[in-house]
């Protein structure tokens, strides 16, 4: 019987977040470097344990009452009150290093990007932005536009900054 927890295809292991209401810019940054993250606004620790039972996402909290809950059982607590250094616990406890796929998650929504054609949104950006960039993605889930550029950069700068 095989034992090892990897899905036929054997892809890379996925690393699906939920961070509570107090980790709002972690969740941000997570999704920047393609991590799925819900950001648990406004839900109850109950809401917050039961969804990532159910959808097998390691819950990220500070607030040790809710780390300490028997009903946990993936969780890791934040330590550091900075976003960018809560960011650097995450991936250095998990090794997240080697998983980071940059622009390919909406940092507002958490949906997926997919590639766009330029035609198909030419009346959403400016006619300069268009002149400047020719590599787009859109949000599948809330319709925002990234583009390789001022956007990707910021990424890619902050990425391997950390
Ligand atoms: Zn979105």
């Amino acid at each position: 019987m095989n034992l090892q927890n990897e899905p036929t295809g054997a892809g890379p292991p996925e690393f699906r977040f939920i961070a509570d209401e107090h980790l709002g810019r972690l969740a941000k940054y997570l999704r920047l470097c393609g991590f799925d993250t819900i950001f648990a606004d406004s839900l109850t620790d109950r809401r917050i344990i039961e969804i990532s039972l159910h959808e097998h996402r390691i819950i990220l909290s500070r607030d040790k009452e809710l780390m300490s809950n028997k009903k946990v059982k993936g969780g890791f607590r934040i330590l550091s009150e900075s976003p960018v250094r809560q960011l650097s616990e995450v991936i250095n406890n998990y090794g997240l290093r080697e998983h980071f796929k940059p622009f390919s998650r909406c940092t507002k929504c958490n949906g997926l990007l997919e590639n766009v054609q330029e035609d198909e949104i030419a009346g959403q950006l400016p006619q300069r932005t268009r002149d400047f960039f020719s590599d787009f993605r859109r949000c599948s889930s809330c319709g925002k536009i990234y583009w390789e550029g001022s956007h990707y950069d910021r990424m890619k700068k902050f990425i391997s900054s950390l």
